[in-house]
């Protein structure tokens, strides 16, 4: 059962019963909700809401506990990693203030210069001979 604003030409879903100190009451969707609020403001009158019951949204569905934990996880990790990305981001600005004040500029050169690895020949036999489907025409 769907129950619909009352406002003029509103064709939206009702969501809230309101009363006015004075009597007046009816049904409203959200916009005309806040319509209302605004309203009440201008008069300085408070108007009363009751939400209405009629559709339940979608309840949450019910979780698991290993769910509930997993979900706990993420959260902590996530909040670990916001945390070390500002220390990153702090010790990163840290760094930049000591480069540009002259204090580690021989290590950064040094850095630079680093030797680039070596591709390991002796690492790259893995290509093992495979046994000749075909006759070799080869004379
Ligand atoms: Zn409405």
């Amino acid at each position: 059962m769907e129950v619909l604003c009352e406002e003029k030409d509103c064709k939206e879903e009702a969501t809230t019963r309101y009363q006015w100190p004075w009597g007046d009451e009816g049904i409203v969707c959200d916009g005309h909700r806040g319509h209302m609020v605004q309203l009440a403001q201008q008069l300085g009158r408070d108007v009363a809401f009751t939400p209405l019951h009629t559709t339940t949204p979608a309840a949450a569905p019910t979780e698991s506990p290993e769910l509930r934990l997993a979900k706990a996880k993420l959260l902590e990790q996530e909040q670990l990693l916001h945390e070390q990305a500002q220390t990153i981001a702090d010790l990163r600005a840290e760094f930049a203030r000591s480069v540009r004040a002259g204090r580690f500029a021989a290590q950064v050169d040094s850095d630079v210069e680093a030797p680039t690895a070596s591709t390991d020949p002796a690492e790259s036999h893995h290509a093992t001979p495979s046994p000749p489907t075909k006759p070799q025409r080869s004379r």
